[in-house]
């Protein structure tokens, strides 16, 4: 449910309604817009009679929310979303490029390929620590090694860094980690998110499970932002359909789509959704000119040789001429 609030209203009465909710056990969220305010409502409203919140003097209308997606919905809070990665934004007109090696492999891999991201223009480092891997037998990442060296090439070119949360036994680990990344594999492990969004505020980039709708994908936001944190992040990086010519079949309609359903930032990923290093560019710059908040795009040093997703990563020189392109589309829009 929203609560629109009458224009002339002033900050006490606003004050009077949010205590009259909490009463009610009720959890007001106020969004304040240009021209007008609204308060969500989150919690167990079965016996809230609306009638009477309507009748308030300070209340405009009531207008009860349909979808099963509540905190998430457009509806619910206006505005865009603007996530805050510490100091780097995303969301609102603030376009994020994260990049960095599906995974972190050594010290000098990961802190060359920061550096070299850096210097073309990425705003955030991303690197696997913990990798979600389809085979039991193929690199599973470095683990607290791995968010070490993530921790140090931050020191270094202070990129906040984005690294993937499988298993909440390690979260004490992820102290320095400035976004948290939750893998398409674990889009509905809502444990895991219920555990996250109770634990942390910090961003968390939420993954579309390769068969996952857009109203599962926006449940399991809720999921974070019903336990208590609002700062996900949507990342489209392709879903699974009958073509097999791509690893996954990029659904960049999603974007502007997501943007009406929802007030969350979204941020495509055209290196999961595609498979090849040679699509990456032009599916980025296709992402940027729909509208999509930011980028993640992964980047690696020596991709022959890379542990993980070689054949999508991009060498630092391709990522360079991508940069430039997305900064020609974003400044022609
Ligand atoms: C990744 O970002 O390296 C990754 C494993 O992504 P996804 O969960 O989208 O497959
Ligand atoms: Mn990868």
């Amino acid at each position: 449910m929203v609560i629109i609030i009458k224009r002339e209203a002033d900050a006490a009465q606003v004050e009077n309604l949010k205590a009259l909710l909490r009463s009610k056990n009720i959890d007001p969220v106020v969004t304040k817009g240009e021209r007008q305010t609204i308060i969500g409502c989150v919690g167990d409203l079965s016996h809230l009679d609306t009638g009477v919140i309507e009748a308030l003097d300070v209340v405009e209308s009531v207008q009860r929310i349909q979808e099963p997606y509540k905190a998430a919905n457009r509806k619910f809070h206006p505005e865009d979303t603007v996530v805050d990665c510490s100091g780097v934004k995303i969301g609102g007109g603030h376009f994020g490029v994260i990049a960095g090696p599906c995974s972190v492999e050594s010290e000098e891999q990961l802190v060359g390929i920061a550096q070299a991201v850096k210097a073309a223009g990425a705003t955030m480092l991303r690197g696997g620590a913990f990798k979600p891997r389809t085979s039991p037998y193929a690199f599973q990442g470095l683990g607290a090694e791995g968010l070490r060296l993530l921790s140090l090439a931050k020191k270094e070119t202070g990129l906040p860094i984005v690294t993937e949360l499988m298993d909440f036994k390690d979260i004490e680990l992820f102290n320095d980690v400035d976004v948290i990344q939750i893998g398409a594999r674990n889009m509905q492990n809502f444990n895991l998110l219920k555990e996250v969004g109770s634990y942390t505020k910090k961003p968390i980039l939420l993954k579309r499970g390769m068969s996952a709708t857009l109203k599962e994908l926006l449940m399991s936001a809720e999921y974070v932002m019903a336990s208590g944190n609002p700062n996900v992040m949507l990342c489209e990086r392709g879903i699974r359909t009958f073509e097999t010519a791509l690893r996954n079949t990029l659904d960049l309609g999603v974007v502007p789509l997501l943007h009406r359903m929802s007030h969350l930032p979204v941020v495509v990923d055209p290196s999961h959704a595609t498979g090849y290093a040679y699509m990456v560019d032009p599916v980025a710059v296709a992402a940027a000119a729909i509208g999509a908040d930011g980028l993640i795009i992964e980047v690696h040093n020596d991709p022959p040789h890379a542990k993980c997703d070689g054949a999508q990563s991009q060498t630092p020189d391709m990522f360079a001429k991508t940069m430039e392109r997305i900064n020609k589309i974003r400044s022609a829009l």
